[in-house]
Order: C-alpha cells, then structure tokens, then sequence
C-alpha cells in the first residue's frame, strides 16, 4: 500500500471508530516542541503522528455542568478512553501489515514518564505523558493549543478526548489550523476550584510547526490530581463544588504552602486517615483511590473499566466548548449548580438554590 493510500485508510478507521476530527502531524513540526512532544521515546524514528478526537456531546455537558446527572458524561469518558485506546492499536497494528513501516499505539491517559510514573503525580510539581496527544494533535493540524493548556479546536472547542498513534511512515502532514480558537475567556480558570492555572501570567509559549502557543503558567500539579481525581472541590464563594463531597477549597491554600511535603502528607491524612474527616467521606475517597491505583497498575486508561470511570471535575477542559456563548452558559449551570453531599447511606445528593431563592435537595440520577 503506498502512503497516500495508507494514510486514507488509517483515517477512515479513526472516523469509523467514532472520531469527528482526524489528522496526522509530522517529526518536524514537533522537534520545537517541549520534551514530551518527542517521539522517540515512545518509537525510535517515529516521523509521523496520527491524532483523532471524539468530542462531548452538549446535552452531556448541560447535564454534568447543572448536576443534573453525570452518568451520561461517565459513559462518553469510558467510550473515549477505551475506543481511543482500541482504535490505536487498530491503526498500528494496520500500518506494520500493509507496510514496511513500524507503529506505536499511544496510551490515551495515566501513563507518565520517570521510573515510578504514576504515584509521581504525588511527589513532583510535573509528570510528563510518554506522548503529548494535545502537543500532537497541534502538529495534525486539529487546533491550537488554549489558555488552559488542552487542545482548542475550531469544531468542538477543548471538550473533548485525544487518541494517537507513532509510526515511522513519513506520511505528508495535514495543514495546521488557521486561527487559534481560544478567545481567552478564561472561563476554564474559573471553572476550577483548585487554582491550578493563573488567570493573567503565561508560561513559555509552546512552539510547534512555527506556531507559537501561548498558555496559562500552571501552579503546583497536585491541585489538579487532588481535585480532578475528585477528593474535594469547592469553588471560593463556597457556593459550588464538583462531583464531590470534600468540600475544601485548594484555591485559597497559598502556592508556598501547597508545595510542602509535610503539609500534603498531612492533607492527605486528613482525606484518607484522619478522625476528624467523616467515615462516608473517607470510604468515598477510598473508593476512588482504589480505581486510580488500579489504573496506576495497568498505566494505561484505556483498559479501565466503566465501574472505575469516575468523572468528578475536567471542568477546565469539558467546559470548553466551540460557541463561545454556550460555554458562558455553561458556566453559568456550574455556579447555580450547588454541592454535592452525602447521605446517611453513603448516596451523593445536590443541595442548591433554586431561581426562587429557595433551597432544594435532590438525588441525580444514577441510571447507566
Ligand atoms: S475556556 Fe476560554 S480561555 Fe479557556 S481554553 Fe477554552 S476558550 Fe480558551
Ligand atoms: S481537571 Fe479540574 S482540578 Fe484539574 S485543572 Fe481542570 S478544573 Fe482544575
């Protein structure tokens, strides 16, 4: 199969997977790319990526924003991460049989480099993927990187999911996209309750196929893997939270503080351990403890099941959505959302205001 021909058939296998957006990136445009755009650490020689997306659905989205229900939003993560990571072994598996070429399927989530990769997310300020899907899928021509760091697309904004695969074929890039997407609305840095990203100061701009990516400085990565993992979460007014009934709010907790061993030793005493922290709450945390680490043993998202899928925040990168209009509506479901609490039986229920001013108490769905 020459590569013209090879290169249609990979697509057409992403698309038939359930994809909306496929394209494929080459060596060159990463080489000015931070480190964990370099290929080779996953496939020596590699001189092409293929990056496709599988975007969220708005009606999920209005759902998980409002805590109506997140089961539909559950249901698309899992599909995303496990078709992502199928389709990947699909197409590399397709490239080394019609080719001489070799291929590398990527791992869509919970694979980081550095020995001991995954319980690093605790330990360092940084952990790096094996491959940057976001870093690739810039070079695929696919979208820009945002002010939060994820991938903004002209389509489907940032809210949606990566999957890629290496191969040493050197196919012919596709185009890069026009204009950045990202209209820094900032609506991502609002949406996290952990202050991860700074809302005016950027970092060094990320360079890929001569386009310079400009993105938010980043503080301590350990808010994000206390708050996305769903341990707590609460927005500053103390008025929302996520999916979760840890109700402490890592925004206030200052940069120097949250940096220090002994503090996030006794944090995590307090989450897991401590008497003063309610025992439904601790079995909640426990349980997704339980589902990371099973994760953190296999490395590799893509073969979690649905029952340790576990959604609780990705506000940052769901709420992203294409108009910019909806995404403000978006955000507007999150701050009238409420909190989520847990019963005397463990199950997770809302309290919120209501448009009345009236507060009222309800059980989302939790239908699969
Ligand atoms: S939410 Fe707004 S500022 Fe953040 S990445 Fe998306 S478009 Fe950019
Ligand atoms: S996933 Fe949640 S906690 Fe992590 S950066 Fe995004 S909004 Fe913040």
């Amino acid at each position: 199969m020459d590569l013209k021909e090879l290169k249609q058939e990979i697509k057409k296998i992403a698309l038939d997977s359930g994809a909306k957006l496929v394209g494929i990136g080459s060596r060159e445009r990463l080489s000015t790319g931070p480190p964990s755009a370099n290929m080779d650490y996953c496939l020596e020689g590699a001189q092409s990526c293929i990056i496709w997306a599988y975007p969220n659905e708005y009606e999920t989205l209005v759902n998980y924003f409002s805590k109506k229900e997140r089961m539909s939003f559950k249901k698309h993560q899992f599909f995303a991460y496990s078709t992502g990571w199928k389709t990947a072994q699909k197409i590399a598996d397709f490239i080394e049989e019609n080719s001489k070429f070799k291929a590398h399927p990527v791992i869509p989530n919970g694979k980081y480099r550095r020995v001991g990769s995954f319980s690093n997310l605790f330990m360092g300020s940084q952990t790096y993927p094996d491959f940057s899907l976001r870093y690739g899928a810039v070079a695929a021509g696919l979208g820009h990187l945002g002010w939060s760091g994820n991938l903004v697309t002209k389509e489907y904004g940032g809210s949606l999911y990566l999957a890629g695969a290496l191969t040493t074929a050197p196919f012919e890039p596709d185009p890069m996209a026009g204009e950045n997407n990202c209209n820094k609305c900032k609506i991502c840095v609002r949406a996290c309750t952990t202050g991860l990203f700074s809302l005016d100061e950027s970092q060094e701009p990320v360079i890929i196929g001569g386009s310079e990516e400009i993105i938010a400085k980043k503080n301590n990565f350990i808010r994000c893997a206390i708050g996305c993992a769903g341990w707590t979460g609460l927005s500053e007014d103390e008025s929302w939270s996520t999916w979760t009934p840890g109700h402490i709010t890592l925004r206030k907790i200052p940069e120097e503080t949250i940096s220090d061993a002994d503090y996030i030793k006794k944090f995590m005493a307090k989450l897991f351990t401590s008497k003063e922290t309610p025992k439904l709450i601790k079995k909640f945390n426990r349980k997704i403890l339980n589902s990371f680490a099973k994760v953190g043993v296999k490395e590799n998202v893509g073969l979690r099941p649905l029952e340790d899928t576990n959604p609780r925040c990705g506000f940052c990168n769901a709420i992203c959505i294409a108009e910019p209009k909806k995404r403000a509506e978006l955000y507007k479901l999150l701050i009238k959302s409420g909190k989520l609490f847990l019963d005397e039986d463990g199950k997770e229920y809302i309290k919120k205001i209501d448009d009345s001013g009236k507060e009222i108490i309800y059980y989302p769905s939790t239908d699969l």
